[in-house]
């Protein structure tokens, strides 16, 4: 029988966890019993509330609970990496512990794999319930992230809530690099990938553990991740201002020199002065800009050559 993989990051959830797997085992496992083998990963996430401890409760009730403790709190995209690297199925389905992921879509998913996808997305029609901030900066990151990345083309609305077949989910976990995000890598790894379209629904219980920091070191990731051509870009752009800066110091060293001759009148000079002041701030705050992006990239070639682990698992715990 077939392995199906479900593998959810945890990080502060103790008021979904029961209610989280009674709705899996309600509306995906039952149904499925008999055709599918199920598996579900929790990633507890450094947790700082009871998780941990209802998860290892559950477990004695449910066998099919794998609990993976991370050494830390690592963020959403390392646990979910972790949970990559334990699930052992056919199918991997990465997803969300507070039900914004409707379960109810997983047989949908499983039938579309069938039939021979190797990527099922989960795509948002609609992004209503999120905040009007998150919908724009969402449509505006995704628009400019394939922009930078035409041969990979990154699914806007579409977050972890993904099927991911056998193959897939090796070839993610060889990719060597240690900033990982994984809705960059799955597009990068390719494969024939299908949508089902589906209303992500609020969360269950709890809190968003999703800060505006966290979103922002999401958004910095994917960029670096998906290509280098905004460095490339940034590269030019130094390039340009710098000669337009040298040009403006060429044309004020001429003005004074023009004043020093009494060529030019003093009124004249200080509109010129005034305009060339204004041009230096311009060109000065674009090359900050430009240094911004170069030091994101960086950034990203320390960590490489650093060789950290992208996640340290502490245990896994099974029944
Ligand atoms: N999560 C995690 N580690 C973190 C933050 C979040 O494993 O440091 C998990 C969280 O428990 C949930 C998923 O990532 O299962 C999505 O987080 P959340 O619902 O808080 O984000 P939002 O839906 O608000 O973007
Ligand atoms: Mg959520």
């Amino acid at each position: 029988m077939k392995k199906i993989s479900l593998v959810i990051p945890m990080y502060n959830e103790e008021a979904m966890v029961s209610l989280l797997l009674d709705t899996i085992n309600e509306k995906v496992v039952k149904p499925l019993e008999g055709r599918y083998q199920f598996e579900i990963i929790a990633i507890n996430d450094g947790s700082k509330d009871k998780t941990l401890d209802l998860l290892k409760e559950e477990q004695n009730k449910n066998k099919n609970l794998t609990i993976v403790v991370l050494s830390r709190n690592w963020g959403q995209e390392a646990a979910v990496r972790a949970g990559l690297m334990t699930a052992t199925g056919d199918a991997v389905i990465p997803m969300d512990a507070d039900l914004q992921d409707p379960p109810e879509i997983i047989e949908q998913m499983i039938e579309m794999w069938e039939q021979g996808y190797e990527v099922v997305n989960a795509v948002r029609v609609s992004r209503k319930k999120d905040s009007g901030f998150k919908r724009n900066s969402a449509g505006i990151f995704y628009r400019y992230l394939n922009k930078i990345s035409p041969k990979i083309k990154i699914p806007y609305n579409v977050n972890n809530f993904r099927l991911l077949d056998r193959r897939v989910v090796d070839e993610v976990n060889s990719l060597g690099e240690s900033n990982r995000v994984l809705r960059v890598q799955i597009p990068f790894v390719g494969f024939k990938t299908g949508a089902i379209e589906i209303v992500r629904c609020k969360r269950a219980r709890g809190e968003s553990h999703y800060p505006l920091k966290a979103m922002v070191k999401l958004a910095k990731d994917s960029i670096v991740s998906v290509s280098v051509k905004p460095l490339e870009i940034s590269l030019r752009i130094t390039i340009l201002f710098a000669c337009l800066f040298c040009l403006s110091s060429i044309a004020e060293l001429t003005l004074y020199i023009l004043k020093l001759c009494n060529i030019l009148s003093l009124d004249n000079l200080t509109l010129w002065s005034w305009l060339i002041i204004n041009i230096i701030l311009c060109v000065a705050t674009l090359i900050s800009g430009v240094l911004s992006i170069q030091s994101l990239y960086i950034g990203k070639a320390v960590e490489e050559a650093s060789h950290r682990p992208s996640v340290i698992i502490k245990e896994v715990i099974k029944k």
